[in-house]
């Protein structure tokens, strides 16, 4: 039991047995006389005090206690409770308590500092009328003014009202630093609230988006620099291969048709660079779409097949192909783009095979329904275009999907080509969910193979 308590019990027994004595003591009664009810009052009295006392005690206890919880759930790793201080006066504890929770919310608030300083990103924060109440190290390096004297300073990118609903609000601005440069800056404004949803300040946070920034126009500047050359270009080879073609109807001797053959051709490898650098740069800035419209892949293995088949006969190869049963007979996806795929790897293994020939397999894994219940399901589907030419070295295979890569620049540049068909195979398979890959054995052959995913409605 607590001492308080056993001293409050003690003095109210003494009380009692005082009381008990007055009332069957005759002699007690008969000495005290007139003043056995003054005495009688007081004892009375006493009593109330003390258990009145000793109520309000237990109920300063009772808060202490709580507080005393409070405290204990707030770091209780850091505050180690010893045995001894448990026992100790509540009020003794409660202050040793509070001073370490004292020194612990500044090493809280130190280690925040800490952060907030070391931020690269510009952080301030203001009121309602756009002036500054805080900064923070990178916004006052950036102005080169004291943080102190920024305080009661003007938000220069403030915009009143923009951050009152509770999503956050992202502008971009140029911001002149000191320093002389000039850096573009993607700012996060949020309103910050009391515990009453009203609006205590505002808080920004400034991201350096300059680079970014930079890439897109470079990007737009990449862009529209090959819009105008390929315009310039295309204008002037158009007319070189028309007007060779046009010499070939005229009366030409051997030595000058080869030449007036060389004149076309090169006019015709010129188009195709042209064309596939646009391609190319057109799929790197997203300025593609691909489509999902359904169609025969049976019927476009055909069509391509078809295509190539002269190609073949006159390079003395066999030209396969073979669709897999399990795929369905019509598929949504981007026809013109699985077209574009297939004719750069089916060109290439006829361009790099002399024995032989070349084929073309086509699979499917059919997937989960697009939606339970739904006759629509996933699927994805699997090329492969194999050869029996003369293969590529397996130290040249990392490098194959890199713009401008090409094996054997000489024996290229025998076959024709630009090197970046194999890019643009890759980029639109990502682009329709897929992936390439190639397999090769020198002087045995090449397996290029790609996927797309894809869906169908099942019949
Ligand atoms: P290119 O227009 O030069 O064919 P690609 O990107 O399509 O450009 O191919 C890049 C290079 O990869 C080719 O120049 C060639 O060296 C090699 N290559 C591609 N396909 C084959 C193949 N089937 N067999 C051997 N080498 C190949």
């Amino acid at each position: 039991m607590r001492r308080k308590t056993t001293f409050v019990l003690f003095l109210v027994f003494a009380l009692i047995l005082a009381w008990v004595v007055i009332i069957t003591d005759k002699q007690v009664r008969d000495h005290l006389g007139s003043t056995l009810y003054v005495i009688g009052f007081a004892i009375t009295g006493c009593m109330i005090l003390v258990l009145a006392g000793y109520a309000w005690n237990q109920e300063l206890v009772k808060t202490l206690k709580s507080m005393h919880d409070t405290t204990d759930s707030v770091r209780l790793d850091d505050m180690p409770l010893s045995t001894e201080e448990s026992d100790s006066d509540e009020i003794i504890g409660l202050a040793r308590k509070i001073e370490r929770m004292a020194r612990s919310l500044q090493q809280v608030e130190a280690s925040y500092k800490g952060i907030v300083e070391d931020q690269p990103d510009l952080i301030c924060r203001y009121r309602n009328d756009g002036k500054m109440t805080f900064v923070n190290g990178a916004y006052a390096r950036a102005v080169n003014r004291k943080r102190t004297e920024l305080v009661g300073v003007d938000f220069p990118y403030f915009t009143p009202g923009a951050a009152i609903a509770d999503e956050p609000y992202t502008f971009e601005t140029e911001m002149p630093f000191e320093d002389g440069r000039r850096l573009w800056i993607r700012w996060t404004q949020r309103a910050i609230k009391d515990d009453e949803r009203n609006t205590m300040e505002y808080q920004a946070v400034g991201h350096d988006i300059t680079e970014r920034k930079e890439a897109e126009a470079a990007d737009r500047a990449k862009s529209e620099f090959l819009a105008i050359v390929s315009h310039e270009l295309r204008t002037p080879i158009n007319a070189i291969i028309g007007f060779s073609k046009m010499l070939f109807s005229t009366t030409l001797t051997l030595d000058q048709r080869e030449q007036v053959e060389m004149i076309n051709s090169s006019g015709l490898a010129l188009e195709k660079i042209i064309a596939d650098i646009l391609n190319l740069s057109k799929i790197d800035s997203g300025k593609i779409d691909i489509e999902h419209a359904p169609f025969s892949l049976r019927t476009c293995v055909q069509d391509m097949c078809a295509f190539f088949a002269p190609k073949a006969r006159s390079l003395a190869l066999a030209l396969d192909s073979k669709v897999d049963p399990g795929v369905p007979e019509i598929v949504n996806s981007d026809e013109s783009r699985i077209r574009q795929i297939l004719t750069n790897l089916i060109g290439n293994a006829l361009k790099f095979t002399e024995r032989g020939g070349v084929s073309l397999e086509v699979s499917c894994a059919r997937g989960e329904p697009l939606e339970p219940g739904s006759p629509r399901r996933v699927a994805r589907l699997f090329f492969a275009v194999k050869d029996s030419g003369i293969g590529i070295p397996p130290e040249k295979l990392d490098h194959l999907f890199l713009p401008f890569s090409q094996v054997d620049t000489s024996s290229t540049r025998r076959r024709g080509g630009t090197g970046l068909g194999l890019i643009i195979s890759k980029r639109l398979c990502e682009l329709m969910g897929g992936t390439i890959s190639v397999e090769s054995r020198v002087g045995e052959g090449s397996t290029f193979r790609f996927s797309i995913l894809t869906d169908f409605d099942e019949a």
